[in-house]
């Protein structure tokens, strides 16, 4: 079956990544957009999802790219019009909306696909590869980039539920929750700007039995991006760089490739519409949720864009 496609919020991602690897991915095709101040030519626009919805009875699946507050409505809305739903990360500002929108998309019979862009990353597979059959000691994350760069003008990342540095940060949390089984949060610090409700800084405790893992996660890097996890094992360490595109092993070159992370996430999609089945990982959303939970906050300097 085909997927047509109605993409909500024309933003950075959904203009970046989601409408080239739509038009990328056979089977898979751009049928309508909701946008509250953008249009594209040769595609019906419509001003929101409810408009969407009513207008476009070809469109069999809803793509959500909007920010994750207000995210829920938008889904719910999808799934009770009995459309397929595919959510950018995190697939929720709640887990229980979470939760909630895969018991409706059960119920109804229709697929639910929560993306973890990172985890497609061109060096991500080789790396599972690799360390299934190692010991793993200790693993070190660097999640840090320049907040001004990668999220200008983006008020609702400092709004509560925005997730601040978490936005990136839970990228690495993807990764990391993919290769390593049973991760759990044992402590974390959060440096909130004074004035704003989400960390620009935090830094992560974690365990998974033995193996300690340490995180920082920092919107304060000046220059390039730092995008890497180092795996410490019994037989060499293996560090993913650049988000986990690039894999070296104690410095000799593992694995890497194109960027080619929507355009897998949309073939999944469609595979498993097709397939009648749905994806819904909550691991990564749980670790942040956990350090919002638990995690001691730290005020810091006001930060201005
Ligand atoms: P963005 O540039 O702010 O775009 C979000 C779009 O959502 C807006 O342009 C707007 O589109 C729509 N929208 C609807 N309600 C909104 C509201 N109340 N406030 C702001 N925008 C609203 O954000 P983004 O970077 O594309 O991120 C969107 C989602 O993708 C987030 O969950 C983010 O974590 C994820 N993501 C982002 C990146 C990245 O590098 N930027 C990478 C991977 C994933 P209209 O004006 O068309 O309505």
């Amino acid at each position: 079956m085909s997927v047509r496609i109605g993409l909500v919020g024309l933003g950075t991602i959904a203009r970046a990544q989601h409408l080239p690897a739509i038009a990328d991915t056979d089977g898979v095709t751009l049928a309508a957009i909701a946008s509250r101040n953008a249009a594209l030519d040769n595609v019906p626009c419509h001003r929101d999802i409810v408009a969407l919805l009513a207008a476009e009875d070809a469109v069999n699946a809803i793509s959500l790219c909007t920010p994750p507050q207000g995210r829920f409505d938008q889904a719910m809305a999808a799934l009770r019009a009995g459309r397929h739903l595919m959510l950018e990360k995190p697939p929720g500002a709640t887990l229980s909306e979470v939760h909630a929108l895969a018991d409706e998309a059960a119920r109804r019979g229709l697929t639910i696909f929560a993306t973890w862009h990172s985890r497609e990353a061109a060096a991500v597979q080789a790396a599972r590869d690799w360390l299934a059959t190692r010991n793993l000691e200790k693993v070190r994350i660097d999640w840090c980039e320049d907040v001004r760069k990668w999220h200008p003008g983006q008020d609702w990342v400092w709004r509560a539920g925005g997730l601040g540095v978490f936005d990136p940060g839970i990228n690495a949390l993807s990764i990391l929750t993919a290769l390593v089984p049973g991760v759990l949060l044992t402590g974390a610090d959060l440096h909130i700007p004074q004035g704003r409700e989400t960390p620009i800084a935090a830094d992560l405790g974690l365990r998974a039995g033995d193996t300690v893992i340490d995180a920082h996660f920092d919107w304060r890097q000046q220059g390039d991006e730092l995008w890497r996890i180092r795996f410490d094992t019994d037989d060499g360490s293996l560090t993913l760089d650049q988000g986990g595109a690039v894999a070296t092993v104690d410095g000799q070159p593992l694995a890497q490739g194109e960027n080619r992370e929507y355009a897998r996430l949309y073939a999944r999609f469609r595979d498993l519409v097709a397939a009648g089945e749905s994806e819904v990982d909550l691991a990564p959303l749980r670790l942040v949720s956990d350090a919002f939970l638990t995690g001691t906050p730290h005020v810091t300097e006001p930060f201005t864009e």
